[in-house]
């Protein structure tokens, strides 16, 4: 009897969980909804829906290769799934299980629709290396710093071998009524797919490239926003087309066969351990999304500078790295490490708006936005996450800027800033006028003057952060 595979962050057919299972039971129905439903609060962006189209679009090629399709609905995913097994006869759903609250419940609510209906329900976990709640303090809480949870994280680790690619698809034989893929939205970023190659042959590009060129360097060259030293996987991670546990054992096999590339492939690594980290946390703590992890933080006195958020959201604040993490995350729905890192200190610290309205922006634009990795950074930046920098570690931007060498990467993204000498570049507004007009800067009419004063604003921040402490006491 065939079985319906549910496509959702799991476009691939490589270590697929839920496609292994259909497959094994005979002929399979795929099916792909664009269900806006599914995601409750947290719906996806435009960089997101762009990359969703391209993905399904690859998803579908890589099932016709093997001799299926995929159908493609519009609307409420119980009615289709429903429809689709009065179709085909299907008996039973395998569908990947969520960890983001509302898309949680969403879930919870389908397969309960589905089961009432008489369809077999199972949920499958596509995308950790570890189920949520599996690791916990000797006490059974969850662990709220990262070495604790690395350190059991490592222990608990069982070489699983992964799932290859079926070859072939068995299908029932009539198909049924499919939509015409999505078309991607005008309003996606424009450099996006002169950037990536959504879809699951992409990704395993991306990962082999980086394998064979990036990872012996990657300790060292991973805070550098001018060259190519970071993999460029968490789109691709965040629609699922290749697995953490794929990507997981691929670094730990490339530590072991070169001693030279160790540090580099251990570092990779590690950062997926950050990811599995962070949604161990959105599980044990739903509400991270929207509130403080610690909750001392709701109190902070944050500004609400609509000025300042649009400034920051445009990349006009005067502030060169700053701007060119947000005109690179505008262009092509991703930003460098260092410079979210970067861009979400400034707005949480040196404009003071809540972390909360910088998450919302990155989930709007962000092609890899991912309510856990999202939730983790902001907080992270912001102080008042699990195992946060603390709040009175303001980053300057211009010393940022200077320290991780970004020169080559401002002038790439703020192209009236291009002909400004390396000394100047990283702040402008110390140079002489002369030099800058040499270079066709004119501050305040070709790129603006600093939106805050950089100085008194860590002060001001520092005073907000105190005043919460003392309230708190
Ligand atoms: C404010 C802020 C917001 C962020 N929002 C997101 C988001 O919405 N989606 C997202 O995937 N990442 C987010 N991150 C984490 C990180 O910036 C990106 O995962 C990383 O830049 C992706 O680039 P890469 O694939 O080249 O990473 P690599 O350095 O190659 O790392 C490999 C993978 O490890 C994971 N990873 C790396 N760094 C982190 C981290 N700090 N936390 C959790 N997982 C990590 C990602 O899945 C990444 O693809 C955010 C970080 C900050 C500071």
């Amino acid at each position: 009897m065939p079985s319906i595979v549910l496509f959702t962050n799991n476009l691939r057919l490589a270590d697929n969980p839920a496609l292994a299972a259909a497959v094994a039971e005979g002929p399979v129905v795929p099916l792909a909804v664009l269900d806006e439903e599914a995601h409750g609060d947290w719906r996806p962006g435009s960089a997101a829906r762009a990359w969703r189209a391209a993905s399904l679009a690859a998803l579908a090629r890589g099932l016709e290769a093997r001799g299926a399709w995929l159908v493609v609905r519009t609307g409420a995913t119980s009615e289709h799934v429903l429809s689709v097994a009065r179709e085909t006869g299907a008996a039973s759903v395998h569908m990947a299980a969520a960890v983001e609250p509302d898309r949680a419940a969403w879930l919870h609510r389908l397969a309960q629709t589905l089961a009432a209906e008489g369809l077999r329900v199972v949920q499958h976990s596509p995308n950790l290396l570890h189920e949520p709640g599996t690791l916990t303090t000797a006490d059974g809480r969850p662990y709220l710093v990262f070495t604790a949870f690395s350190r059991a994280f490592e222990r608990r680790v069982a070489l699983e071998a992964q799932l290859p690619a079926p070859n072939r698809i068995l299908v029932p034989p009539k198909r049924p009524a499919s939509e015409p893929l999505p078309e991607p939205t005008a309003d996606a970023p424009p450099l996006m797919l002169a950037s990536f190659a959504p879809g699951e042959d992409g990704a395993r590009a991306r990962a082999d490239a980086f394998f064979a060129e990036a990872i012996a360097e990657y300790d060292r060259r991973r805070d550098l926003p001018a060259v190519d030293g970071t993999s460029r996987l968490s789109p691709h991670l965040a629609f699922g087309e290749i697995s953490a546990r794929e990507l997981y054992w691929r670094a730990l096999r490339a530590a072991e066969a070169d001693p030279a590339a160790a540090c580099g492939a251990l570092a990779f690594a590690r950062q997926l351990v950050w990811r599995e980290f962070a949604y161990h946390l959105l599980a044990s703590h739903p509400r991270t999304p929207t509130e403080p992890l610690r909750p001392e933080f709701a109190r902070f006195p944050w500004t609400y500078d609509a000025a300042a958020l649009d400034a920051w959201r445009a990349g006009q604040t005067g502030f060169p790295l700053v701007d060119a993490g947000m005109r690179e995350l505008a262009a092509t729905g991703w930003m460098h490490n260092r410079v979210r890192m970067v861009v979400a200190s400034f707005l949480t610290k040196d404009l003071l708006v809540p972390w909360q309205g910088g998450a919302r922006w990155f989930w709007e634009r962000l092609a890899d936005a991912d309510l856990a990795n999202n939730t983790l950074g902001w907080q992270w930046v912001a102080g008042c996450g699990a195992d946060a920098q603390p709040f009175f570690r303001v980053f300057n931007p211009a010393g940022q800027s200077r320290r991780f060498d970004a020169a080559a990467y401002v002038r790439r993204w703020v192209p009236e800033l291009s002909r400004v000498p390396d000394r100047w570049i990283h702040a402008p507004w110390q140079a002489p006028e002369a030099e800058l007009a040499a270079a066709g800067v004119r501050l305040g009419e070709t790129y603006p003057h600093p939106i805050v004063d950089h100085a008194a604003a860590r002060a001001r921040a520092l005073d907000a952060y105190r005043a919460l402490r003392a309230g708190g006491r």
